[in-house]
């Protein structure tokens, strides 16, 4: 039986922040993951908020970056197109298989010690502490006593299973799947949302990984099915999507589900920390995680190395607290309107495609409410005089046939 001061629960991003953070603070630190590669199979659209890595303060390596969008488009009812230009909507595509080696490569520089192939399976409590931890290390069983615990093993948290936790209700997750597909033509160097109908209370997307492939996906909260022919018919379907890509040319499929509560406030009982997708750290109104995760997990593994876990709740918000409330309330707004009997599909997807791409913010309420009712050619006269009163950096127009 090992003693050991912080034992982490998964070597995706949140784990790898708090693996480094603990380590860094002096802390005999095992962070396992179940994968035998970290970083695969890959479930993710592999794109990161520019800003976001500043924040971060990860320089990301070179070979993990495959291509950088200035701006981002909104493709709304396949009809209005926004772009928003703005610092917030420049974005890096990665590839994240390098991208979790590497942290968790800074993780074990820190002195962290790494196992893949490694399995958590049971617990054993005293009182709300776990006290033990079984885990199956390629194939041979290993227990340790751990004085805290980072729970940072994903959406669906083995820990919180085990421990008859749940930090957000099952309908806080939205079905993702995806292709990383080769181009037919060149792609614009801007990445792309899809909001329509025919996505429901999500989103599609195309990523680019470069002018010449990209990762084509969607996901939905309370989608069901088998999410690859949803992905399949959706794309060959679709007017812009198959101007692109048809399905010949798939190079990786990536499924996941992808938690969109935002903001959970304290993810601690007893003495393990919650982080990452595992505590619902997501930035809910487009379900980005990768940094977020790794911040908040920083903060879970500072929180367990100094053996306060009192202190994570506030060391959250101040490190991630206003980027994961404004996520949380424009998720809100979003799931306000899609309640909303009296609009239509079309009208859910204008209303909250203009507040996704801020083109409409919450102090915006009484314009909304007009956009409800107004015709699509009405909708962009309004934009365009509202947007060139504010001189913003987001442009309005039809789209192209
Ligand atoms: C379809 C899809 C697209 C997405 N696109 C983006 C995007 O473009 N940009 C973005 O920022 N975010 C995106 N996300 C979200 C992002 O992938 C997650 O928020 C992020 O990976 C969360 O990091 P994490 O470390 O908390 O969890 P994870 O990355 O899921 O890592 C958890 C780790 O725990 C391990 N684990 C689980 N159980 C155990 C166990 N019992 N024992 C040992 N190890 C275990 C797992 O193997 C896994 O490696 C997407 C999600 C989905 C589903």
């Amino acid at each position: 039986m090992e003693e050991i001061d912080v034992l982490v629960v998964g070597a995706g991003p949140a784990g790898s922040g708090a693996a480094l953070a603990a380590a860094q603070l002096g802390a005999r630190t095992l962070m396992v993951d179940r994968k035998k590669e970290i970083g695969t199979p890959v479930q993710c659209g592999e794109v990161i908020g520019r800003s976001l890595i500043n924040q971060a303060g990860i320089k990301l390596p070179r070979q993990a970056v495959c291509s950088i969008q200035k701006s981002t488009r909104f493709i709304i009812d396949r009809s209005i197109m926004v772009e928003n230009s703005e610092p917030y909507w420049e974005s890096v595509t990665v590839e994240r298989k390098i991208l979790d080696k590497h942290l968790a490569t800074r993780a074990a520089q820190a002195g962290a010690r790494v196992e893949a192939d490694t399995r958590l399976t049971e617990i054993r409590m005293d009182g709300d502490n776990v006290c033990e931890a079984t885990l199956v290390s390629r194939g041979k069983e290993l227990k340790v006593k751990p004085k805290m615990v980072v729970a940072a093993d994903g959406v669906h948290s083995t820990m919180a299973k085990l421990m008859d936790v749940r930090w957000y209700p099952e309908e806080m997750v939205a079905s993702g799947g995806e292709f990383e597909m080769v181009a037919k033509r060149p792609l614009p160097r801007a990445m792309q949302i899809f909001l329509e109908p025919e996505v429901g209370l999500g989103y599609g997307w195309i990523i680019p990984k470069g002018r010449d492939r990209a990762n084509v996906g969607m996901a939905t909260v309370g989608a069901s099915g088998n999410r690859r022919h949803r992905v399949e018919d959706w794309i060959q379907d679709h007017p812009v999507i198959s101007r692109y890509f048809d399905c010949k040319a798939i190079l990786e499929v990536k499924t996941g589900d992808a938690p969109v509560p935002g903001v959970c406030g304290e993810t601690v009982k007893g003495n393990v920390i919650f982080a990452g997708d595992a505590a619902g750290q997501t930035l809910a109104f487009v379900g980005e995680g990768i940094i977020p995760s790794y911040i908040c997990g920083q903060a879970a593994g500072a929180a367990a190395a100094s053996g306060s876990p009192d202190s994570y709740a506030a060391s959250l918000e101040e490190v991630m607290g206003e980027e994961l409330g404004y996520g949380a309330a424009l998720k809100d707004e979003i799931l306000r309107l899609w309640s909303d009997d009296s609009m239509t599909d079309s009208q859910k997807v204008l209303v909250s495609g203009l507040v996704m791409s801020e083109c409409l913010g919450q102090e915006d309420m009484a314009a909304l409410e007009s956009v409800e009712g107004m015709s699509g050619s009405d909708v962009l006269g309004m934009l365009r005089l509202k947007l060139k009163s504010e001189n913003r950096g987001i442009r309005v127009s039809p789209l192209r046939p």
